[in-house]
């Protein structure tokens, strides 16, 4: 599965393959959105009292990236292997295991393999999720990263791609015209002076610029993706007021900027905290028991954002051990990924138990 390429926006591949190895171990019900999430009905009851089991089958990677598995001290290295495609592995695992071994319960569950969780996925798989059984459902769990850390409340995010436009012209003849990298970096240097506001941890960054067209020519033409994250929505707001007033601070006769709005994850909504913290504690017992490690708990942007922000509890859970999420380095220790299995079974037990 990690062999698959799965950029965010192309998971189709890696959808199949769920869908195809699921019907292989004789799962009837195997369902697919507009969105190519992949759903697994099971024992769904009437009203809320189901729960949401998702891993994400996207990666940060473009189609570019050599995907290859190279086993280096013990470790298997490869992008996007912990995040999510461990993750996502072992929910095959567990959802066979239910099928196979888990008497009916008073608690239905959609197991899911979602899209759009990277980049700028603007988490359009959790959405569409959401606004299909979120009404219907009392708890979500996202599988996803690492098992030293338990994520029980999100971050939101504003992401932008704004471009800057000059006249430009030759360096030397027309020295002096405004130069769209030059005026791109004056505003970055201006966004970096901020101080955020507010109690919360709020956060910003360039993260992509390009632009130019050769070292002898003023550039036209720059853009470039910035991002503002906070736990706080007003912060949020405030980051965006900020970024609004510093554009229009650059903007003259000679300088066009466009800033387009191009994502938007939502911060915490009015949610069952306490619930949330009595399941993870839960959650951090079981993984102690299993790993040796009692993992800390922490606040991260992933597919829980949409459930909580509409009120639903939820947990994002690691189930592996692991390191270097976005980077080619990235690797898991193969040897946590029967432990991963007995954590999921373990989690699921629990969710499923609980009101
Ligand atoms: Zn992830």
């Amino acid at each position: 599965m990690a062999l698959i390429k799965a950029p965010t926006g192309h998971e189709k591949k890696r959808a199949e393959y769920c869908v195809e190895w699921l019907q292989a171990q004789g799962i009837e019900e195997v369902l697919s959105d507009e969105c190519t999430n992949v759903i697994v009905p099971w024992n769904i009851q009437s009203g809320k009292n189901n729960c949401m089991f998702m891993a994400h089958l996207d990666t940060v990677f473009s189609e570019e990236t050599e995907l290859m598995i190279k086993e280096k001290k013990g470790k298997w290295c490869c992008p996007g292997i912990g995040d999510d495609t461990a993750n996502a592995a072992i929910l095959l695992l567990l959802i066979k295991y239910v099928h196979e071994k888990v008497k009916k319960r008073s608690c239905g569950v959609w197991f899911v393999f979602d899209v759009g969780e990277e980049g700028l996925g603007n988490l359009a798989g959790s959405r569409k999720l959401m606004e299909s059984y979120g009404n219907r459902l009392r708890w979500v769990t996202s599988f996803d990263l690492y098992t030293h850390h338990i994520y029980t409340s999100s971050v939101g995010s504003y992401r932008y791609r704004i471009v800057v436009k000059t006249k430009g012209g030759h360096s030397y003849l027309d020295f002096g015209n405004k130069s769209a990298v030059a005026e791109m970096a004056a505003l970055i240097h201006e966004l970096y002076g901020y101080q955020p506001v507010g109690a919360g941890h709020t956060t910003y960054n360039a993260g992509v610029i390009s632009g130019g067209t050769s070292v002898n020519t003023i550039a036209q033409e720059c853009s470039m993706l910035y991002e503002a994250r906070s736990d706080e929505a007003e912060a949020l707001v405030e980051c965006e007021n900020y970024l609004y007033e510093a554009l229009k601070k650059r903007k003259t006769d000679d300088v066009q900027i466009e800033c387009k709005k191009i994502g938007e994850r939502p911060c915490m909504g009015v949610v069952d905290t306490e619930k949330i913290m009595r399941i993870a504690q839960k959650c951090s017992d079981l993984i102690e028991k299993v790993t040796g490690k009692r993992p800390a708990f922490g606040q991260a942007s992933t597919d829980c954002n949409i459930p909580l922000a509409m009120g639903i509890p939820s947990l994002c859970i690691g189930l592996i051990e692991g390191a270097g999420a976005h980077t080619l380095e990235e690797w898991i220790n193969p040897e946590s990924l029967t432990k991963g299995f007995q954590i999921a079974v373990g989690v699921f037990e629990t969710v499923t138990e609980e009101h």
